[in-house]
């Protein structure tokens, strides 16, 4: 690695990528390749000279970019955004740059300090109560996803009731996860009367229910879960709650959005993404833990060649025993840059900018009598749909297709209660007002042509 070829080809690579942003509204948003395409483009072996960096950049042009769906294009409004700002790619250069693998204190001491401030200034910002801090009783973590979040913490969870229960003995339990329905009475969120009604079913069956995920902004339609009732519940069966605000978890620095997570105090461990929605470059999941140590105490490994004084003191944290893996990146460093350069002001400025964008397509769609808003918008996540005239079944679907293929905006969709809803997820870095008027414009024309 010679600093001087460092910098000059990181230049390039940074002139290419600036480039990429400059027509990124020229590409098709969706990738329009089939399956295998790459194969016949691409080398069936590893070269065994190094090459140019040129040639190299021309191939991710002419080969890779093809094959792109582009996420960061101001007209994608499908799944949940992954928005990422320069702040987020800077702080992700520090990180690759440094390339430190801070599995413990001493390992990189910088490392897990500045992801314990970084959790903690997070933690503030959406106002967490003080028991899921450092500063308080509590603490935080980095992950790379919600699901490795979720599945350390159901670790946890499972390692405490079976202490609880004596031990060991209980192990060859069958395994109990359970889906509770939800439906559009409840606006598709977690109803505490099922969830009490599938835990004594559990228990009359001799299971033990442990563990509750409640979510805040569901995948499929932004719905929020009832944390303080679900809270009491879970308490009254001494169930561990996770809170999952993968997505919406960003809103709550806005104090208008802080509502929707009351109760959170109730729970054992929340987990955010600002991946999603918070202008971080992937991947960054924020988890916080009421008490780390029963995350510790899951999850530790303590083999000799790891062993130091710093780990035997019991004075710092050794983030190793609170995740899978054993190496891990810094990416404390990209929250904190993307937080110290965008500010609390201007995050929020993005987050009521993306929710202020979805509530005018939310008008636009009431406004036109062929669609309806089919479950009520708490977020920038607008779902809705072409009312079905006859049974027209696939209409949805088809205009779905019809925007995608036009290449020119990129939805996707869910089913709830076995409806075909379209989703609009408005939230990219890029997107503004007019984009959004643009895919109305788009979804009318083609809504047009399907209906003649
Ligand atoms: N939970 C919710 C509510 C989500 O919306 C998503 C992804 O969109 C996930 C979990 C999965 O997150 P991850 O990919 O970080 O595991």
């Amino acid at each position: 690695l010679d600093p001087v070829t460092f910098s000059n080809e990181s230049k390039a690579v940074i002139d290419f990528i600036a480039d990429y942003y400059e027509n990124l509204e020229k590409y098709p948003v969706q990738s329009t390749v089939e399956p295998g395409y790459l194969s016949v483009m691409l080398p069936e072996s590893a070269p065994y000279c190094p090459e140019p960096l040129q040639d190299i950049l021309e191939d991710v042009s002419n080969c890779i970019i093809p094959g792109v769906t582009h996420w960061q294009s101001p007209n994608f409004f499908a799944y949940f955004h992954a928005n990422a700002s320069t702040a987020g790619f800077l702080g992700e250069m520090l990180c690759s740059g440094f390339n430190v693998v801070g599995f413990n204190w001493i390992s990189s001491p910088a490392a897990t300090e500045l992801e314990s401030i970084v959790l903690d200034w997070m933690g503030k910002m959406l106002k967490l109560p003080s028991s899921f801090l450092f500063s308080g009783t509590g603490g935080g973590v980095l992950h790379g996803s919600t699901c490795e979040a979720a599945v350390c913490v159901l670790a946890a969870a499972r390692d405490k009731a079976l202490k609880e229960l004596g031990g060991e003995t209980r192990r060859h339990s069958p395994s109990n996860f359970r889906l509770i329905e939800t439906s559009f009475s409840t606006g598709f969120s977690l109803s505490p009367e099922n969830l009490r009604f599938a835990i004594e079913d559990d228990i009359k069956s001799g299971l033990v229910p442990l563990f509750l995920c409640a979510t805040i902004g569901t995948t499929p339609s932004g719905a929020v879960d009832p944390i303080a009732e679900l809270g009491k519940v879970a308490m009254e069966f001494k169930l561990w709650l996770h809170i999952d605000a993968a997505y919406a978890g960003s809103g709550r620095i806005c104090p208008e959005l802080r509502h929707y997570l009351d109760g959170v105090e109730l729970a054992n461990s929340i987990s955010m993404n600002p991946h999603k929605w918070f202008l971080t470059n992937m991947d960054c999941c924020c988890l916080w833990i009421k008490e780390p140590k029963l995350l510790v105490d899951s999850l530790s490994t303590d083999p000799e060649i790891l062993r130091n004084n710093a780990s035997k003191s019991k004075a710092v944290a050794d983030y190793k025993d609170w995740q899978i893996a054993l190496s891990r990146r810094f990416r404390a460093l990209k929250l904190w840059v993307v937080i110290r350069r965008h500010g609390l002001a201007n995050l929020m400025y993005h987050i009521r900018s993306d929710i202020a964008m979805a509530k005018r397509f939310e008008a636009l769609v009431g406004e036109d009598e062929r669609f309806e808003i089919v479950v009520p918008r708490k977020f920038a996540l607008v779902c809705f749909r072409l009312k079905p005239k006859v049974e027209e079944e696939d209409l949805n679907r088809k205009l779905v297709e019809a925007i995608n293929s036009s290449g020119r905006a990129f939805m996707s969709h869910a089913v709830l209660s076995g409806i075909y809803v379209i989703r609009c997820a408005i939230g990219t870095t890029l997107t503004q007002q007019h984009h959004v008027d643009a895919l109305w414009k788009l979804i009318q024309d083609k809504a047009q042509s399907l209906l003649m």
